[in-house]
């Protein structure tokens, strides 16, 4: 017996060791096959575009730009904190463009207030034909109607996201813009009164009176440029922009590139491609009266109960809630979309 068995465990052993090697073939074998697909992958795949020449958009200084706009108080039209903030801005502009205008003009809210209002571009190389507008909306609402405390709701909001955040990104493009000279010209227009606007149904044009108003009287007659970008609500800390109706029916490709160009620097997190359905914002404006094909970068809440950030239009809308790796991830998207291929 105990013969028998010791022949039999060494059978045993042998078998063992050739099922074994019959494995490790079988396993070579197919890394090998995986490989070469990897490598085939690898072959066929469009060559990843280079960023690394790109200036570096600093999200510190655009943090700090943001709570400078905030520290003035809500910007309302035709409040004292208004006219500081605006006049900051305006000399801010001065110092990095190559051309500053400002418009001023009179227009009437929804609720009968007769509101004095600046809308405030800042022109790089404002001769090129080829242009890029970049706009956001620079004023506050005056009332935080998505309360639902009551007596909260006629309370002006400090929109460091609903406002100062896309001005607060254009800031810092405009340092980056003095010191790395574009290939084409690029326009930064700070749009007022775009918040002052009614939620009582079916009142689009309540909204966006600086931006009707600019489009009505561009700052340079015949005003045109080949696509834009309007910045919205770009600072919140886990923000999400998905492809917005609007957006993708006026300037579709444009808006895939983007994303894409996002999504290639690594910040797919926030540029998620979902469709989602459209809004009434400056672009809408920019799109059917001035005709300049345009995007809306704004906070989408997916899955949530509102269609925008749950601190829109309320009290939260502070400093609290801006993420300086938010602002990273807009601003040097758009440092990436201004250079494309390279800074002269
Ligand atoms: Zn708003």
């Amino acid at each position: 017996m105990l013969f028998a068995c010791d022949i039999a465990s060494k059978i045993f052993v042998k078998m063992r060791q050739f099922l074994f090697l019959i494995f490790l073939s079988v396993f070579i074998g197919c890394s090998s096959c995986n490989n070469s697909k990897t490598e085939d992958a690898v072959v066929n795949e469009p060559p990843k575009p280079d960023y690394s020449h790109l200036p570096k958009f600093n999200e510190d200084s655009c943090y700090n730009n943001i709570a400078k706009q905030v520290s003035f108080g809500p910007r309302v039209p035709s409040t004292l904190a208004a006219k500081k903030c605006g006049d900051y801005l305006i000399q801010f502009f001065k110092k990095y463009a190559d051309t500053v205008y400002v418009q001023h003009t009179v227009v009437t809210t929804f609720d009968n207030h007769k509101i004095n209002i600046r809308n405030i571009i800042a022109a790089f190389k404002p001769k090129l034909g080829n242009r890029l507008l970049i706009a956001s909306h620079w004023d506050s609402r005056p009332f935080a109607d998505q309360e639902t405390d009551v007596k909260k709701m006629r309370t002006p909001i400090l929109a460091a996201d609903d406002g100062a955040s896309g001005v607060g990104v254009m800031m810092e493009l405009a340092t980056i813009l003095k010191n790395n000279q574009p290939e084409r010209g690029i326009d930064l227009v700070l749009l007022d009164a775009e918040d002052w606007g009614s939620n009582t149904g079916n009142d689009e044009n309540t909204y966006c009176l600086g931006t009707q108003y600019w489009c009505k009287n561009p700052h340079v007659a015949g005003y045109s440029a080949t696509n834009g970008i309007l910045l919205d609500m770009v600072g919140a800390h886990g923000a999400t922009f998905t492809l917005e109706a609007g957006s993708m029916n006026y300037a579709g490709n444009f808006m895939n590139d983007v994303w894409k160009t996002a999504s290639a620097l690594g910040y797919s997190d926030h540029f998620v491609f979902e469709n989602s359905g459209g809004i009434t914002d400056d672009h809408v404006f920019i799109n059917t009266m001035l005709h300049v094909p345009t995007i809306d970068i704004i906070y989408h809440d997916i899955g949530g109960a509102k269609w925008f950030a749950p601190h829109w239009h309320t009290l939260n809308d502070n400093m609290n809630i801006i993420d300086k790796g938010t602002l990273k991830a807009v601003g040097q998207t758009l440092v990436a979309v201004i250079y494309k291929e390279k800074v002269s």
